[in-house]
């Protein structure tokens, strides 16, 4: 199978505004961002989506979610913030990698569209 565009940044194939890396975190900008903060925080492991998650990326899933908070304290969103998983063609995931976008730096609304 081809490989997604965030496994083309994870191997350095195509540049990315990479913010935070550990051995199994990547974070990066999006590069169409919806808000004045917006970063995808992927795992390296190449995991389509949270419904492809077994039970033995629990411990992945946390890290994932603490990368995001560790983040959101580096880009001072320290007002607050949205995490957003897509998941699947009616949760609007367009690249099958999973993904959550870290957005913040102006009030967010609700419910979304
Ligand atoms: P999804 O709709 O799957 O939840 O989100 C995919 C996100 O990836 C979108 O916000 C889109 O802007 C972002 N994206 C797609 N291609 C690239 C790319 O090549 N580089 C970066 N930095 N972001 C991308």
């Amino acid at each position: 199978m081809a490989k997604t565009i965030f496994k083309r940044i994870i191997d350095r194939e195509i540049p990315a505004a990479i913010v935070y890396e550990d051995d199994e975190v990547l974070a990066f900008n999006d590069n169409n961002p919806q808000a004045p903060v917006h970063v995808l925080v992927i795992p390296k492991k190449e995991l389509p989506s949270v419904a492809d998650a077994g039970d033995d990326d629990t411990l992945l899933l946390g890290k994932l979610l603490m990368a995001v908070r560790n983040i959101a304290r580096q880009q001072g969103l320290e007002n607050g913030y949205r995490i957003v998983i897509n998941t699947g063609p009616d949760g609007g995931q367009t690249v099958s990698h999973l993904h959550l976008h870290l957005l913040g730096k102006r009030p967010l609304h609700w419910p979304p569209g």
